[in-house]
């Protein structure tokens, strides 16, 4: 393969072992994820990161390959052993030749909704009915499970009350595997270096805990509704193709008893609860306007790429240790911008040519970003204060817009009406607003030099 000039912050995998370094080299084994630090330390080599372990040291440029993003693609199965709805014959017709362990899960013809594991053993095929019961499932009565891949994975590593474990998938036709995608681009991690700690968040399909990578930390969302999972999948394949400092970084993924996706840790949780727990006394205006930067250039990114978040709001930015905001949530973000479901849609939020029509584009992020702007100097207020869902669609179609926030300074009102014109055109881009409030924030921070803690520029204008 033809050597890149790779830049610093490139995720990459070893190809092979390097478990003897000379000083100043890195250790490590073939599949470790490494980062690169700097690239120009010397020639053929690369000064990076191990991920894992946090040591940092020389790597030969010839022995890692950059981690791919994942291909959002729909064949990609977390269940790539299921079959759907075939008849019994049909299922043993798949499972030739014979071969011990070659299994498959069905779903049942005659008692629809119903699974049916099927596993080839002495020649034969022996057809398991899957029972549901109390919210779980049973093939026993003994062993239960959440769902059809936490089965799979008990029968793949314990013999149970079935004939034979589980050694080898039959593979629907079409499907792909996503383990074996994960684990080939370098996205899969390992459970056994993982250790949970406290509960944290609770998201609208899992819970969010604290955790532990290799002595990183981390937040893990735990998925364990197979279909959601299979859902939370593509916002994966999504997030392995996105780098920005203001976008919360994915780790990778862990596939056990469902989907865990690892995050990089934002100790100081969401934007809104981190506004209102504090207020105007802690958290001054410079402080604001950092954190709506921040966002903006995260959308800036997004627009680039050409991705529409489609839920921006404050309780979707979460804080890091250091105070920066990113954004995340991509579980909307899609390439086009057509939904049909949209009956969740967070009103307040939400343009309306996207509430009206579904037409979902970076210009309808852009007055979410408005909204967003309101909650920021609002210090995490409910935008609209005590009007209805109803009544906001109604009086923001006949042209009603918010009223600025208390001290809110009036440059960034401004923002705010651009950000809310009716005609999604005549609404700023992401790089036209980041301009805007650098601009702004030169007027408010007293010494540009150490306004920012991490050294992003500030214009002077
Ligand atoms: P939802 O499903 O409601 O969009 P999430 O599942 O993303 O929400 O997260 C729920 C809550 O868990 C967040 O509001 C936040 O407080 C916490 N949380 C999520 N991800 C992280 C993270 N990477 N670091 C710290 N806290 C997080």
């Amino acid at each position: 393969m033809a050597k890149m000039n790779w830049a610093a912050g490139t995720q990459c995998v070893a190809k092979g072992d390097h478990r003897k370094p000379k000083p100043g080299e890195l250790a490590y084994h073939k599949g470790d994820i490494l980062t690169i630090v700097d690239t120009s330390t010397r020639k053929g080599f690369y000064q990076a990161r191990h991920n894992t372990t946090g040591e940092e040291g020389l790597i030969s440029s010839t022995n890692v390959r950059e981690r791919e993003a994942l291909r959002v693609d729909p064949s990609l199965s977390l269940m790539p052993w299921f079959h759907g709805k075939i008849s019994g014959p049909e299922a043993v017709g798949k499972l030739q030749p014979a071969e011990d362990g070659l299994f498959l899960v069905r779903e049942s013809i005659r008692h629809p909704g119903d699974y049916v594991l099927c596993v080839s053993v002495s020649g034969e095929v022996i057809h398991y009915r899957v029972i549901y019961q109390d919210n779980k499932l049973t093939i026993d009565n003994t062993q239960y499970f959440y769902n059809l891949i936490d089965m799979i994975e008990f029968y793949s590593n314990n013999k149970g009350s079935i004939a034979t474990t589980l050694l080898k998938p039959k593979q629907k036709q079409g499907a792909k595997s996503a383990e074996l995608e994960l684990s080939k681009t370098g996205w899969l991690l390992d459970i056994t270096k993982l250790t949970l700690g406290e509960n944290i968040g609770e998201g609208e399909f899992g819970a969010v805990y604290e955790g532990e990578y290799m002595g990183q930390k981390v937040a893990v969302k735990t998925i364990k509704c197979d279909v959601t999972a299979q859902a939370f999948l593509q916002e994966t394949a999504v997030m392995t193709k996105l780098q920005h400092k203001n976008l919360v970084r994915l780790l990778g993924v862990i596939l056990h008893k469902g989907l865990h996706i690892v995050t990089e840790l934002m100790s100081k949780g969401n934007l809104v609860n981190f506004l209102r727990t504090r207020g105007r006394s802690v958290i001054n205006s410079v402080q604001l306007l950092r954190f709506a930067l921040d966002v903006c250039e995260g959308m800036e990114y997004l627009e680039s790429k050409k991705l529409v978040h489609r839920d921006l709001a404050a309780r979707n930015v979460l804080v890091s240790d250091d105070s920066v905001a990113k954004v995340s949530d991509f579980g909307l973000t899609k390439v086009d911008s057509k939904v049909s479901d949209n009956i969740k849609l967070p009103v307040k939020w939400t343009a309306p040519e996207a509430l009206k029509k579904e037409k979902f584009s970076t210009k309808s992020d852009v007055w979410s970003y408005g909204v967003l702007l309101w909650e920021i100097f609002s210090y995490g207020r409910l935008p609209y204060p005590k009007m209805s869902l109803k009544e906001v669609k109604e009086k923001v179609e006949e042209g009603y817009r918010m009223e600025a926030p208390d001290d809110c300074p009036p440059g960034i009102y401004s923002l705010m009406k651009i950000c809310w014109e009716q005609e999604p055109r005549r609404r700023p881009a992401f790089h036209k607003l980041r301009e805007k409030l650098e601009r702004e924030m030169g007027k408010h921070s007293p010494d540009p030099g150490s306004g920012r803690r991490d050294g992003i520029r500030i214009l002077r204008l």
